[in-house]
């Protein structure tokens, strides 16, 4: 996706370290990929100026493995690892908590733009906390469309949540009337949706204001479509002049829009983001993490996100062991085993790939078809199948394993079995050969009498 990125990494590839000739040229590759991926162009600036800092100040590593065995990080990588924190430290810090009010019902009030997103992320926030266990009410303040209280009670209906609503009324007073009735009946939240226009206009920010000043909501979150792009600067900044926001919603993240805005809109109103909504249903809502958003902003994928996953499943001290088997030559058949059932338990193979950052890895996006390929798990289950059937003795001397299986086909293929080479093509059809072999002892697993 991000050419520019991309490139960036290229030109450092092989150098020796990372001199300011070298790094000015990579981040003019830089520059343009977050240009291209929405960020504004102040708020490149700043980080370009953060990234070079960085990248000057810290001695870096020069080969991926020293002479003494220890793994060091390249040039291009340790340049990549930069950009990522520096954009994480931008977006940052995280905060995706909820003000809650001092005593009786918290307001969270929601504004924006018309189309950003408020009545689908008002609905979204209602099921969160309801699944917190928190009662919920929504009330509908942008009594300009019909369609728009509708579509606020059909949320509503579909939540079991309640939804104050008074058709021809003023906004402000059905606001306030509102949260009079949510702490008479005990809500824990009551969620405002307001009005929007299609442009920033003073009438919409007068009546926010009074809104505001009226319910005094304990949170006031501006919601802004990602892709609307470097618009969404001025919008925010618009917004943030007129009312006291707690914080920021990037809608609409699942389509094409890199995310850029989210810096931009940080480094403009310094209002933390969070959430995040990545599609329409009401479950599609996330809180926002800063690392996700920088890989996508940089064209890498979720790569961070991934590590996480990784490290939730991986206990340091076997890997750390793992890795001296390997380099020592003790790595057994178990050890193998072990890691796959680690993968395996990350969930499938095709989410895992969805989350790398193949495309950028073979200069353009994969086809589909090669993608499914690659990522049939069926494959992985067949191995561990294979494994299994194994004796204890075998896993441990793989190389017993492979004896069998040899002594068990026909010498022909015994013959290059023993050698470790792959039989080209069998003479004799009906010859046995080590795949019929590992085949059988899948299917031994498979009826339940393996080992
Ligand atoms: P409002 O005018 O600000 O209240 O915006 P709506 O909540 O009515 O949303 C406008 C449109 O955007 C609707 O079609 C929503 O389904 C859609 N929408 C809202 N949030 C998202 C999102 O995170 N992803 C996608 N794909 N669509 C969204
Ligand atoms: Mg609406």
């Amino acid at each position: 996706i991000s050419k520019g990125f991309r490139a960036a990494r290229e030109r450092l590839t092989g150098k020796g370290e990372l001199s300011e000739d070298v790094i000015d040229a990579a981040l003019k590759d830089v520059r343009l990929s977050l240009l291209e991926a929405d960020v504004e162009f102040r708020t490149v600036k700043k980080f370009l100026r953060a990234v070079k800092a960085k990248a000057l100040g810290e001695e870096v590593q020069l080969v991926a493995k020293g002479k003494d065995g220890k793994v060091r990080v390249r040039p291009e990588d340790h340049f990549v690892h930069i950009c990522h924190e520096a954009l994480v430290e931008l977006m940052g810090p995280v905060d995706t908590s909820l003000a809650r009010a001092n005593k009786g019902v918290t307001g969270i009030m929601m504004v924006g733009l018309q189309g950003s997103g408020k009545t689908t992320t008002t609905g979204k926030l209602a099921r969160k906390l309801q699944k917190e266990g928190h009662k919920v009410m929504l009330v509908a303040a942008d009594v300009y469309r019909p369609a728009a209280i509708h579509q606020l009670q059909v949320l509503g209906e579909r939540l079991g949540v309640p939804v104050f609503a008074r058709p021809g009324a003023n906004p402000v007073d059905i606001c306030r009337d509102a949260t009079e009735q949510a702490a008479m009946e005990g809500m824990d939240f009551v969620l405002y949706d307001t009005a929007g226009r299609l442009t920033v206009d003073d009438a919409l920010m007068e009546e926010l204001e009074k809104i505001e000043s009226s319910v005094h909501p304990a949170n006031i979150f501006l919601v802004i479509d990602a892709m609307i792009g470097q618009d969404a600067v001025q919008t925010a900044k618009a917004f943030d002049e007129r009312l006291e926001l707690t914080g920021v919603v990037l809608t609409k993240l699942d389509g094409d829009a890199r995310g850029g805005a989210a810096l931009s809109i940080k480094a403009a109103t310094g209002k933390p983001i969070k959430f995040l909504g990545m599609g329409e249903s009401l479950d599609k809502l996330e809180d926002f993490r800063p690392e996700g958003l920088a890989g996508r902003i940089l064209g890498m994928g979720d790569l961070v996100g991934l590590m996480n996953d990784f490290q939730d499943v991986v206990d340091e001290e076997k890997a750390a062991e793992d890795a001296e088997k390997m380099l020592g030559g003790s790595f057994g058949m178990d050890d193998f085993l072990q890691q796959i059932k680690t993968i395996q338990s990350m969930g499938s193979m095709k989410d895992l790939m969805d989350k790398m950052p193949l495309g950028s890895l073979f200069g353009g996006d994969l086809p589909e078809e090669v993608l499914e390929q690659a990522a049939d798990d069926r494959e992985l289950v067949k191995l561990e199948a294979m494994i299994q059937s194994m004796t204890k003795k075998e896993r441990q001397d793989p190389e017993l394993f492979l004896q069998e299986a040899a002594r068990s086909t026909t010498p022909a293929h015994a013959k290059l079995t023993r050698r470790k080479k792959r039989p080209k093509k069998a003479k004799d059809p009906s010859a046995l050969g080590p795949e019929d072999f590992v085949e059988s002892r899948v299917r031994r697993v498979a009826r339940g009498s393996g080992r």
